[in-house]
């Protein structure tokens, strides 16, 4: 499975879920802060910050899927949503297009290329 071919609705709650991990993370920063009050508050209040991001974004695509169009992938025979001209399949990263200009073509990789995932990965490394 390439992440690349990701579903957008996927990836957005992927980086609304590492924004709760962020969050959680500087937080716990703040309480290596003992010594300054101020330096702890700070923390914490941008960890906070962090959490309201991904319950904006969690609100955000919760719009954007109403908005988003339902289609049966051709590959899984499932139901997925799917953005814009170009997405992949939620359930097996099938790349579907709207387009019938596109259709047949190879999978534009450039139109997706903030997709790649490394931040989230070294994230969760770190945390280990
Ligand atoms: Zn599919």
């Amino acid at each position: 499975m390439q992440l690349l071919f990701k579903n957008k609705i996927n990836k957005i709650r992927t980086f609304a879920l590492s924004l709760v991990f962020i969050g959680i993370a500087v937080m716990y920063i703040g309480l290596l802060f003992k010594g300054s009050q101020i330096a702890m508050a700070a923390f914490m209040l941008l960890g906070v910050i962090f959490v309201l991001m991904s319950t904006g974004v969690y609100f955000w695509v919760g719009m954007l899927s109403t908005k988003a169009i339902q289609v049966t992938c051709p590959e899984c025979g499932k139901w997925t949503k799917m953005l814009g001209r170009v997405d992949a399949c939620m359930h097996c990263s099938q790349p579907l297009t709207m387009d019938k200009a596109l259709e047949g073509k190879d999978f534009d990789v450039s139109y997706n290329r903030r997709s790649h995932a490394s931040n989230e990965e070294s994230e969760i490394d770190h945390k280990k």
